[in-house]
C-alpha cells in the first residue's frame, strides 16, 4: 500500500487552500472509491484531508424555492431513507439503492459518489496497461480490447469508458446543480455540465480544478420528480455497477406525456441526457407503445457501438422504455 500522511479539516477555507496549493492532497470523504484506487495505484497522493469534520456538509435541508439541499458529506444510506426525499424524488432515492452494497452505502457520501472514476478494468489494473486515463498519452487498451462494458455515446479514441455513478444518471435527469466553494467563493455547476466527455483528455473527468470542494447538490423543485423512476440492469442482481440504465421522470395530463425527463447510465464517459427523445415524447400516449419507441429512437440516430458493446444499443432502448412506463404509472 502507498503510504501517506492524514489530517483532518475543521474549516472549509483552510481545506480549500491547502488543496489549492498541493498537487499531492486529496480530499478524503468514506474513502470507498479513493483507498481502492490507492491500492490499485491509480491515484497516489501523498497527503489525506479527511473532510468528514466539516459543519452542516451532512445535512439536508429544503430550499426557499421548494428544492432540496443534499450536503456533500451526506451518506448514500442516509440520503436514500429521506422521508422527504423519497417522496418527492422517488428516482434519486432508487438511484442509491440500487448502488453498491449497505455496507457501502454507509460509509460513501454524496460528493464521493459523483466523484467516483470510471470502472473500465485496464484503469484500475495496477500492472499497468495502457491507459490514457491513467496515463496520458500511454494509449487506450479498451478502444480494440474488451470494451464490452464500455461507452456507445461520446467516446473519442483516446478513451471509451463510462462514468459509474447510478446517482449521477438521476440528477443529470432532474437538472440539479453542484455546489461548489473555491478560492473565488462558491459556484453553481448544472450536473449536466460537470461531468466531461473524454476527448483529447480523458485524465480528467470533470470540470473542478485545485482547490474546489464539493459543499452540496442542489435538486430544483421539479414537477416531474415524484413521478420517476430508476431502472439498473447489471450483470447481477446486486452489488454490481449499471451495465445500461435510465433515470426517468414525467408530468402527464391524463395518460399523455406533457414533459419527459430522460437520463442514461452506462453508456458514456457522463450520465447521457436523451434531448431529442424528450422532446419527440412531448404530447405521446403512455398507452402507444409503438410512438414511445419510436421517439426513444430518436435519441440513438448517432449512436456509435464498439466491437463488443453493439448489444447496448437496443438494451439501452428497452431500459429507457420500461423506465418511462414505470414513471408514467406514478403520475
Ligand atoms: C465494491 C463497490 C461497488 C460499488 N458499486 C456502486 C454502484 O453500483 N453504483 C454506484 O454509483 N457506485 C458504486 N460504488 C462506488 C461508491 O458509491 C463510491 O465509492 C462512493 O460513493 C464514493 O464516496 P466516498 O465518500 O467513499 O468517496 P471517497 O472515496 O472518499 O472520495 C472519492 C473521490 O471524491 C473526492 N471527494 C470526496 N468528497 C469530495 C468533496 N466534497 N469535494 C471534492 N472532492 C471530493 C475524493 O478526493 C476522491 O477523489 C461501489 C464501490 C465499491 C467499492
Ligand atoms: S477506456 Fe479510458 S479508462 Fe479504459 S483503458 Fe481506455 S483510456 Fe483507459
Amino acid at each position: 500500500m502507498h503510504s501517506f500522511a492524514l489530517s483532518r479539516a475543521d474549516d472549509p477555507a483552510k481545506a480549500i487552500a491547502a488543496h489549492a496549493r498541493d498537487e499531492r492532497l486529496a480530499f478524503i470523504a468514506g474513502g470507498t472509491d479513493l483507498l481502492g484506487l490507492m491500492k490499485d495505484r491509480a491515484a497516489l497522493p501523498e497527503r489525506l484531508l479527511d473532510i468528514n469534520g466539516l459543519a452542516d456538509m451532512a445535512r439536508i435541508e429544503a430550499l426557499p424555492d421548494g428544492g432540496l439541499r443534499i450536503g456533500a458529506l451526506a451518506r448514500m444510506s442516509d440520503v436514500a431513507a429521506n422521508i422527504d426525499l423519497r417522496g418527492r424524488f422517488p428516482v434519486i432515492a432508487e438511484s442509491l439503492l440500487f448502488a453498491a452494497s449497505g455496507q457501502l452505502r454507509n460509509m460513501a457520501s454524496i460528493g464521493g459518489n459523483i466523484m467516483q472514476r470510471t470502472r473500465c478494468a485496464y484503469f484500475r489494473d495496477d500492472d499497468g496497461p495502457p491507459c490514457n486515463k491513467r496515463r496520458p498519452g500511454s494509449g487506450c487498451s479498451a478502444r480494440y480490447g474488451r470494451n464490452r462494458n464500455h461507452a456507445i455515446f461520446g467516446w473519442s479514441d483516446a478513451c471509451v469508458a463510462t462514468h459509474p455513478s447510478d446517482l449521477a444518471v438521476a440528477l443529470a435527469a432532474l437538472d440539479a446543480n453542484v455546489v461548489v466553494l473555491g478560492l473565488a467563493g462558491e459556484r453553481l455547476i448544472p450536473f449536466t455540465d460537470f461531468h466531461r466527455l473524454p476527448g483529447s483528455t480523458p485524465e480528467r473527468d470533470n470540470m473542478l480544478g485545485r482547490g474546489d470542494l464539493i459543499v452540496a447538490i442542489d435538486v430544483p423543485p421539479r414537477v416531474e420528480g415524484r413521478a420517476s423512476h430508476y431502472l439498473k440492469v447489471r450483470d447481477r442482481e446486486s452489488y454490481e455497477f449499471a451495465l445500461v440504465s435510465a433515470a426517468a421522470a414525467v408530468a402527464t395530463d391524463r395518460r399523455h406525456l406533457r414533459s419527459v425527463r430522460l437520463a442514461m447510465g452506462g453508456i458514456a464517459h457522463k450520465p447521457w441526457r436523451l434531448a431529442a427523445a424528450e422532446t419527440a415524447l412531448r404530447g405521446v400516449s403512455l398507452d402507444d407503445i409503438d410512438a414511445l419507441r419510436s421517439a426513444i429512437a430518436e435519441s440513438f440516430i448517432d449512436v456509435r457501438p464498439l466491437d463488443h458493446n453493439g448489444f447496448k444499443v437496443e438494451l439501452a432502448q428497452r431500459v429507457a422504455l420500461r423506465a418511462l412506463q414505470t414513471a408514467g404509472e406514478r403520475a
